[in-house]
């Protein structure tokens, strides 16, 4: 028998870092949670290793806490901590089920006894025994079921001995579909069948890239494979970019697969959340889709893991550990033995390069894809193009793209020339003229619209750029039905089910709009503004932009009424290569100029890019440690390494910030030479009140 178990505090610190050995509960593994004593508090924690002995005083734990932990996620938690220069107990905190709840229990009531038929004998009858009225007949004849407003009337039934009432364990399912409801499995296409086969046949652990036009049938390819892998007993996990824009993935999920579905996403009830966590945790659910976070799901013997919309964004997280779901869905994969499937229209470059691929370029309903015309701006002198506004109007159904939220980006006195801006941070605040005032869409600052400018008194103030507020706002004031989906906008689920029932219509919105639906009746695309993910100084920028126009156009494209269908691209710069690739549905060729020029710049997938933010209140304080930081890591001398920086950020959240990006050949012996270094110096009390935050990968 084991005595010793070494856990690991779940807390945030990056200083205080297991193992910590305490005496052994009964039963315990790997994977069991614990609350111990630890310091002056008690903390929540879990057991990582099980030893023979220690060289320390032993304390007692103070509770076992259900359910265990899988030791295989105790196993990615250490992975995550390490290639996102994390620590393991924030590892482990992501794996966690959602803390504070239990299963939820009521009462669910069965008949004992067959009832007694209506034309009961009516000696027995006269007996008194078992005579019932119509309605306690029908209550009868509704069991077994929980217990409802009839719980009275059921116990006075339990009470002749007719009804038996126990508590049972009720499930909140978060699925509100109808199983079975939304379509037949169709006969797969040539194309489809070609990918599925390729799958199945696939040896354990490897990867496969689906790249297929938006609308040759994706879903159907991810649905067979799942198949496949459950009638072999293993189990599915299925990546969806954002679940609340993308009902309709997990709908046909439920549908193919019923109760076998588990769905886990941040905006289900933690009591949803529980009993999904625990259908999967016990194997009832052996499917489980959801966004990035559900890359945690607690699957055992896993056999596919498939990315769906392989190129989002939305699978790296922005906070501590800020680990890319693509990356640790890649890791699972590999530790279980399973396909790794990622699919996409506009697949990333460096998937191009590394995983092998399954095209289908064709859609399934035969159409071709909708032309592209590039609309060149340089001259206009509106927001709109006037054939962009003639093609608007003549529509039935429209999807307008304008990456930019609220009203208007800026405000200035037309005075004296003072613009607005967060006094938290340096960028400008935009005016959201329907939450009546002014935010920093950076640190979330809000304040009133100004009447008059504070510095010169003022009263002429000028609103500059166009939001999406103001733009669904003019093109509303035309007569069209205008529908706008953004983040400001509540439930964006809501606002395309109301588009998507609609006659004519206008979706106004950010890059929402792009995102996987599908609106077989929509035959006008318009990007407003290709060139703002173009002027974003980011390597990804031309992806970015590829892919947004490219998506855009996949959306609308099956135009079923009487106008072509056909997508406008609005730009200032009509030449660059991203949107005349888009513009010519040639995938293909915009990957190959961009992996050559990836590799000219040395950027991913030919190197690894890491950055370090540091941030402080003090004046100078985040740039001095930046510079530190590039010191100590030229220092480490590692080859193939490239140390770029220190440079100054804008000021976010009343901080100043800087920033140190390295560039390396070698993944491992980078990622773990800036951990040295971070480490060193979040230990350092010369860097006191200094934040440091890496990203690997940055996006
Ligand atoms: P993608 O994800 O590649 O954009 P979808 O999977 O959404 O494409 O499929 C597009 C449409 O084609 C959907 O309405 C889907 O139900 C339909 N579909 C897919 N495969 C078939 C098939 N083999 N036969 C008929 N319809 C299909
Ligand atoms: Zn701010």
């Amino acid at each position: 028998m084991s005595r010793v178990v070494q856990v690991e505090p779940i807390t945030t610190a990056r200083a205080l870092r297991g193992p910590f050995d305490y005496v052994a509960p009964e039963g315990a593994a790997v994977g069991m949670r614990l609350v111990v004593p630890f310091g002056h508090r008690d903390v929540p924690a879990v057991v990582t290793a099980i030893a023979e002995d220690s060289e320390h005083e032993l304390a007692d734990v103070r509770r076992v806490v259900e359910p265990a932990l899988p030791p295989e996620l105790v196993e990615l938690a250490f992975w995550i901590a390490d290639e996102y220069c994390s620590t393991p107990a924030r590892g482990l905190s992501l794996m966690l089920p959602p803390t504070g709840v239990r299963a939820k229990t009521a009462l669910w009531a069965a008949a004992v006894a067959p009832a007694p038929a209506a034309e009961a004998d009516p000696a027995a009858a006269a007996e008194g025994e078992v005579r019932l009225n119509d309605a306690q007949r029908a209550l009868l004849a509704s069991l077994p079921r929980f217990t409802g407003p009839d719980t009275a009337a059921l116990r006075r039934l339990e009470g002749r001995g007719l009804v038996a009432i126990e508590s049972r364990v009720v499930r909140r399912a978060p699925l509100n579909v109808e199983v079975g409801a939304v379509r037949e499995r169709p006969e797969a296409t040539a194309e489809q069948q070609a990918a599925i086969d390729r799958i199945v046949a696939a040896a354990p652990g490897e990867r496969l890239l689906l790249h297929g036009v938006t609308g040759s049938g994706k879903t159907e390819v991810y649905l067979r494979a799942a198949e496949r892998a459950l009638a072999a007993g293993r189990t599915v996990l299925v990546l969806v970019p954002e679940i609340g824009l993308t009902p309709q993935i997990v709908a046909r999920f439920a549908a193919r697969f019923g109760d076998m579905v588990a769905v886990l996403h941040s905006q289900l009830g933690a009591g949803e959340r529980f009993d999904e966590w625990m259908r999967l945790h016990r194997g009832e659910a052996r499917v489980c889709v959801g966004p990035r976070s559900a890359v945690f799901a607690p699957l055992r013997d896993l056999g596919l893991v498939i990315v769906d919309e392989e190129h989002d964004s939305s699978y790296k997280h922005e906070g501590d550990p800020r680990y890319d779901a693509r990356g640790v869905a890649e890791r699972r994969a590999a530790t279980n033995g399973a396909v790794l499937l990622v699919g996409s229209a506009t697949p990333r470059p460096e998937s191009i390069h590394a995983i092998p691929r399954l095209r289908m370029p064709s859609r399934v309903d035969g159409q071709p894809l909708p032309p592209v015309r590039v609309v060149d701006m340089r001259a206009a002198s509106h927001a709109l193009h006037p054939s962009t506004h003639d093609a608007l109007m003549a529509a039935r159904k429209a999807i307008v793209l304008l990456n930019r939220r609220g009203w208007s980006n800026f405000l200035t006195c037309q005075t004296c020339g003072r613009a607005w801006e967060c006094p938290q941070c340096d960028v400008t605040l935009v005016l959201h003229r329907d939450q009546h005032g002014m935010a920093c869409h950076h640190c979330g600052h809000r304040e009133r619209i100004p009447r008059a400018c504070p510095d010169c008194g003022g009263i002429s103030i000028a609103r500059h750029g166009l939001g999406t507020e103001r733009l669904a706002d003019d093109l509303a004031a035309t007569g069209a039905q205008v529908f706008r989906l953004d983040a400001d906008v509540g439930r964006g689920a809501a606002v395309l089910a109301a588009f998507g029932a609609a006659e004519r219509g206008i979706l106004v919105g950010t890059q929402m709009v792009a995102k996987g639906h599908d609106f077989p009746d929509v035959d006008l695309g318009v990007v407003v503004d290709a060139d703002s993910t173009l002027r974003f100084p980011d390597f990804r920028s031309e992806e970015r932009t590829f892919a947004l126009v490219t998506q855009l156009a996949g959306r609308a494209g099956r135009g079923t009424g009487p106008t072509r269908p056909q997508v406008l691209v609005q730009t200032m710069d009509p030449e660059a290569e991203a949107i005349r690739f888009a513009a010519r549905h040639d995938s293909d060729a915009f990957l190959r100029a961009e992996l050559v020029r990836r590799r000219a710049l040395r950027y991913p997938p030919f190197a690894t890019l890491i950055r370090v933010v540091c941030g402080a209140e003090a004046p100078g304080a985040a740039m001095a440690t930046a510079l530190t930081i590039v010191k100590a890591l030229r220092a480490g001398d590692e080859p193939g390494v490239q140390v770029l920086g220190p440079a100054a950020l804008f000021r976010l959240r009343g901080r100043e910030r800087g920033q140190v990006v390295v560039k390396a050949d070698e993944r491992g012996p980078a990622i773990a030479l800036v951990r040295g270094v971070v480490e060193a110096i979040s230990g350092d009390k010369a860097h006191k009140g200094v934040t440091l935050s890496v990203d690997v990968d940055p996006q």
